[in-house]
């Protein structure tokens, strides 16, 4: 015959006191008051009355205890997460070490922090940043990844080469992996030298429009002059530049100005 609910709570009661008996640790200094004991540094009761059980409850020393390990496991969830991040951003991992506290002021361009405080996945602009060879681009992009990664963004800091070469390797599997990034920071990006490349353009080309077309920001860096980018005598270049240019903010950067 099976027992009536009443017989069920009485037993699922007398269980838990059982184990409760068992679970409760005594300490130096606790005491006790009509039967209960209690926390001798809070002062609080460590157990309550259900009928005639005693069961056991957490006074505020334990709840303490309780809130500070979930806090270390949270910030320990946090440092995983962004370990992740900075891994799967880098092709070097040195490159974490480029940041903004580690170059002169001067280069701290006004417009790069409003862009990183404002930065949203969603709705930001891209950036083009253009400069001479040895202007400080490089050290900007990086300095750009790593401060939105700092902010939880999931970044991909990469050049056109190695972009080149994955385009190459398997096309469908790069143009998925980018669009994975809420930002992509594309260094070396069509420089003097890769003009006459046009397999390496018309594979930068369909990058490009893939981030276009998903919306999503990217950030361009180029040594391109101006008057190269719109060319019209290359049209490829030119329809690259304008579909980088309708997303982007273009940025100019030179040394010693
Ligand atoms: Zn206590």
């Amino acid at each position: 015959m099976s027992s009536s609910p009443n017989q069920f709570t009485k037993d699922f009661v007398r269980k838990l006191a059982h184990i409760a008996k068992k679970n409760l640790k005594i300490k130096d200094g606790d005491y006790q008051k009509n039967e209960i004991w209690y926390c001798g540094k809070c002062n609080m009761p460590m157990q309550i009355k259900s009928g005639d059980e005693l069961l056991c409850i957490s006074c505020h020393c334990v709840i303490n205890e309780i809130k500070k390990h979930k806090e270390k496991m949270h910030s320990y969830d946090y440092e995983i997460t962004k370990e992740n991040l900075v891994k799967n951003a880098f092709y070097d991992i040195n490159f974490k070490y480029v940041t903004f506290d580690k170059i002169p002021e001067n280069d701290r361009n006004d417009e790069i922090v409003e862009y990183i405080q404002n930065f949203d996945k969603n709705t930001s602009k891209g950036l083009l940043i253009n400069g001479s060879i040895r202007s400080g681009k490089t050290t900007i992009a990086l300095c750009i990844t790593n401060a939105l990664l700092n902010r939880g963004f999931k970044c991909k800091y990469t050049n056109a080469l190695r972009l080149h070469n994955d385009f190459i390797i398997s096309k469908n599997q790069l143009l998925d992996d980018i669009r994975q990034f809420d930002l992509i920071i594309i260094d070396d990006f069509l420089d003097s030298h890769d003009l006459s490349n046009k397999f390496l353009i018309s594979n930068m080309y369909q990058i490009v429009n893939s981030r276009f077309e998903s919306n999503q920001p990217m950030i361009v860096v180029t040594s391109l002059p101006n008057v190269q980018m719109h060319s019209t005598n290359d049209l490829l270049i030119a329809k690259t530049f304008s579909k980088i240019l309708l997303t982007c903010k273009e940025l100019i950067f030179s040394r010693g100005k």
